[in-house]
């Protein structure tokens, strides 16, 4: 039978999709550069639905009914490249090509452009939650053409995960608005990761508490506002008691965070555009910092704490005080990573719903949570919202926080705890609710000793001082 879609590149990720695909009853073609992952695919998993393997890019090409929609699952970057350079020519107008690994979006728009000229859809595609979720449902972010999403969008939709019945894939924006997306859900998981774990820090050293116990809070806070799949896999690494020592796991683990680069791209990204992504930043300089083997080494033991002890009077105020400063500080990450899209989205002319991205995030994907609804609900009350933090849903929310949040951040200082995520979130919720900032000193300064001019508080125009002359004032 002519296939429905069709896969190539089929290690964890591909093989997943196409047996998600398989499951819902389309006829998949399968493909991979080298044949044992097809042949082991087949013999493994081909009673799940109707599967078509190929051993070459022809016949796999030949397998397709018109318009093709092939997925390509490959290692992202020139792999990419390589297999897409292999299909095109064996393509034909109106076919659409997807590219669902990790891409860095400039690339996805250099593809998208490159076979746009060809007469065939171009779709880079976020897809969030690993193997698990390629398998079961993943978060599906596909950017490109409106028209192939017409023709694709059903068939994602199909296979996405699903939250109160409603699919956790929606079209997000031309050319490489889809992995851009994807690209700042890392970024926010990472800021995520980095609270949670800052959150864990200050428990175990606050209240002495071992992991179990902390595991137990997590927990309880997973009932509440904060319930997350990255908050429930928490409390099971941290119950995890390691077989050969009987530690707790967490205790046995190397205290250097590695990272693939999303991170890294999505601050990159940030810095272009001018937003300030304090917590995504903070967070991937605190995996940077943790890795920095010789500074550590350097530091340790050499640079004085003048710290005081870390007293906690009120155990389960002190908790609640903690579950109060992470939930801000996450509404902090989330706000600034929601800034970041609407930036994009200006700057490429993607016109992103960013409500609608939240609603996608709700499920399939690592930042699953409920918290994300609120986001949605907030962007359905103001789809222009400029600030997420200034939506009354999470002014209340924040608010209600503000001291306790405050009162970690400052005994964690004379602790001497780092909390950087913890901290700079405060510092910009701060920044950015404040009357007047002394950015006024800062532009001052660059007037005296670069002529960059100013403006003035209380009369229109641009002005220059004369620094090295007279100090006389005059418009610019
Ligand atoms: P890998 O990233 O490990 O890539 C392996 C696959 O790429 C194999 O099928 C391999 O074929 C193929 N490949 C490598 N180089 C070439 C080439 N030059 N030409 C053709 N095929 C090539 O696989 P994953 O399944 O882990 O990930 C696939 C994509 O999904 C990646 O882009 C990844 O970033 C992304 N992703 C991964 C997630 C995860 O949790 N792992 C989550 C979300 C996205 P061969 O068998 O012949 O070597």
């Amino acid at each position: 039978p002519a296939a429905q879609i069709g896969v190539t590149g089929l290690a964890v990720m591909g093989r997943n999709l196409a047996r998600n695909l398989a499951r819902h009853g389309y006829t998949v073609a399968v493909h991979n550069r080298s044949q044992a992952k097809t042949d082991s695919l087949i013999a493994d998993h081909g009673d799940e639905g109707t599967f078509v393997p190929s051993v070459t890019t022809e016949e796999f090409v030949a397998s397709l009914e018109r318009p093709r929609k092939v997925i390509i699952m490959v290692k992202a970057g020139a792999a990419t490249d390589a297999v897409i350079e292999e299909l095109v020519p064996l393509l034909d107008e109106g076919d659409i090509v997807i590219d669902a690994g990790n891409a860095h979006f400039p690339d996805t728009r250099r593809r998208e452009a490159a076979l746009r000229e060809k007469g065939l859809h171009f779709v880079g595609s976020g897809v969030s939650g690993g193997e698990e979720g390629a398998l079961n449902g993943p978060s599906i972010m596909p950017g490109g053409s409106r028209e192939s999403y017409e023709v694709l969008g059903p068939i994602l939709e199909d296979i996405s995960a699903k939250v109160d019945g409603v699919p956790c894939c929606t079209y997000v924006g031309p050319d490489g608005a889809g992995h851009f997306v994807k690209m700042v859900h890392n970024g926010i998981e990472y800021a995520d990761m980095q609270l949670i774990a800052e959150a864990y820090d200050l428990l175990k050293q606050g209240l002495g508490a071992s992991a179990a116990e902390i595991a137990d809070i997590f927990r309880t806070w997973n009932e509440g506002d904060l319930e997350s799949f990255l908050i429930e896999i928490t409390a099971e690494v941290l119950s995890q008691v390691d077989a050969e020592t009987g530690s707790a796991f967490v205790d046995v683990v190397l205290d250097q965070a590695e990272q693939k680069g999303t991170g890294r791209w999505t601050v990159q990204n940030a810095l272009d555009l001018g937003v300030p992504i304090t917590g995504i930043a903070e967070a991937t300089f605190a995996r940077a910092l943790s890795g920095s083997v010789p500074q550590r080494e350097a530091a340790r033991g050499t640079l004085p704490a003048h710290a005081g002890a870390f007293e906690v009077s009120d155990r389960d105020a002190f908790i609640e005080d903690v579950r109060l400063a992470l939930y801000a500080s996450k509404v902090v990450a989330y706000s600034q990573g929601f800034d970041q899209i609407a930036a994009a989205s200006a700057e490429n002319g993607w016109d992103i719903d960013r409500g609608a991205m939240a609603r996608i995030w709700r499920g399939g994907c690592i930042i699953r949570a409920r918290f994300l609804n609120r986001i949605t609900e907030a962007y359905e009350r103001d789809a222009e919202l400029p600030l997420l933090l200034a939506d009354e849903y999470f002014t209340g929310a924040v608010g209600n926080g503000v001291a306790a949040w405050r009162r970690v951040v400052a005994q964690a200082a004379l602790a001497g705890i780092p909390t950087p995520a913890f901290a700079s979130s405060l510092s910009y919720y701060d920044g950015v609710r404040a009357e007047r900032l002394p950015a006024a000193l800062i532009q001052a300064q660059r007037d005296f000793f670069g002529a960059h001019t100013y403006k003035r508080v209380d009369k229109p125009g641009t002005f220059h001082t004369e620094w090295s002359g007279d100090r006389a004032e005059h418009t610019a």
